[in-house]
């Protein structure tokens, strides 16, 4: 249609209508078009020190890195940033975030410059209707974020943006959440979830800090928890708090948990669950990774 069809068209649309339609036209040129279903990811990020050593985790990353086809944006629920009320990264150009202390100067030099996507921020604003999504200026991405999407994207360019953890709210409510991103995955974009299926720093072999070794009640619940996710049996995962003593250890803080629950939500009909770097550290935590790809 020419110029003026088009304004006549707009017309002839009722108020509602015309917002939309407008809505649409802001959009057209956001990079955001269909795409195949990407994959999902939930990643176990574990030291901060894994961005900078090499290590057979950092091997896995970059190894089923290299299995995914290239997204248009990522989107990572971190460990590492939790809020009141949901909020979205929406700068253009996220800071690295040096999110620790006690590690060495070569870890807070690292940088991940990848750009930020205001336009992913606005779609999952939109996406979302169960709860309200607030626009975020002030983070950027944290250590649970670029410490892992580095060994990914190494040339930090795909645009990233992050997702907060409502800690006000129920796992349910996060699994109901994960969810509801499920159609930005036909839009190109690679959901992650990053944190520790197993993690309880107050009770980590300091001694035995890089050994590959579990605790006994560790191993149980690391063993449930599998079980759960290759089975796809998802309600003893969110109803984590009912598990048990070993689930009760393996998760004093659900923060490293949660994100799991977001991954685990996004799992299709016909997907599989693939596992990797599936080994624990310390005695207290699990270093387990999570692809959901079709089957
Ligand atoms: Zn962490």
């Amino acid at each position: 249609m020419d110029r003026k069809q088009f304004l006549l068209s707009l017309t002839a649309l009722p108020l509602t209508g015309m917002a939309m339609k407008l809505n649409d036209l802001a959009t057209l040129g956001a990079q955001f078009h269909r795409s195949e279903r990407m994959p999902v990811l939930f990643l176990g990020h574990g030291s901060p020190m894994n961005a900078i050593e090499e290590n057979e985790f950092v091997a896995g990353f970059r190894s089923i890195g290299s299995t995914l086809p290239r997204p248009q944006a990522i989107l990572v629920v971190s460990a590492h940033w939790e809020t009141r009320g949901t909020l979205v990264t929406a700068m253009e150009h996220p800071r690295t975030i040096h999110d620790f202390g006690g590690f060495p100067q070569a870890l807070f030099d690292v940088q991940y410059p990848a750009p930020g996507s205001p336009a992913l921020a606005e779609e999952v604003k939109r996406t979302i209707s169960g709860t309200p999504v607030g626009l975020d200026h002030g983070w950027g991405l944290d250590h649970g974020a670029w410490s892992v999407v580095k060994h990914l994207y190494p040339n930090a360019d795909v645009p990233v943006i992050q997702m907060s953890i409502d800690r006000t709210i129920t796992p349910e409510k996060h699994y109901a959440l994960g969810k509801e991103l499920a159609a930005l995955r036909e839009k190109g974009v690679l959901i992650i979830g990053s944190g520790n299926m197993v993690h309880n720093l107050g009770l980590v072999a300091w001694d035995r800090l890089n050994e590959v070794h579990a605790f006994d009640w560790a191993q149980d619940a690391s063993d449930r928890m599998k079980r759960a996710i290759t089975t796809g049996d998802h309600k003893p995962l969110i109803e984590f708090h009912k598990q048990g003593h070993a689930f009760d250890l393996a998760i004093n803080t659900s923060e490293h948990f949660l994100p799991l629950l977001y991954a685990l939500a996004l799992q299709g009909e016909n997907e599989r669950t693939v596992l990797f770097n599936d080994k624990a550290l310390a005695g207290s935590l699990t270093m387990t990774s999570v692809l959901i790809t079709k089957a």
